[in-house]
């Protein structure tokens, strides 16, 4: 008797996990000063990666931004990496 193989999650993206970095270490705020970590949050043009890539949740995707700019604001980033 055939069963359906119903453990099977449909689609076929599960190239990321879509877990919020943030949220995995409990940061209750992205540090703009981070940099290492934002760093891994922008492309190599210097754009900032859609959540929808990324994974991070709304919130900490906001503040990302936020930092990202900031940073960017005080030189600590660039607006477009070379
Ligand atoms: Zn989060």
């Amino acid at each position: 008797m055939a069963r359906p193989d119903n453990k099977r999650k449909k689609g076929r993206g599960f190239k990321k996990r879509k877990i919020c970095r943030f949220c995995q270490n409990h940061a209750e705020w992205v540090d703009y000063k981070d940099i290492e970590t934002l760093r891994t949050f922008i492309t190599e043009r210097g754009k900032i990666i859609p959540r929808r890539i990324s994974g991070t949740c709304a919130r900490h995707q906001r503040q990302l931004a936020l930092s990202i700019k900031r940073a960017r604001n005080i030189a600590l980033m660039p607006f477009i990496a070379e």
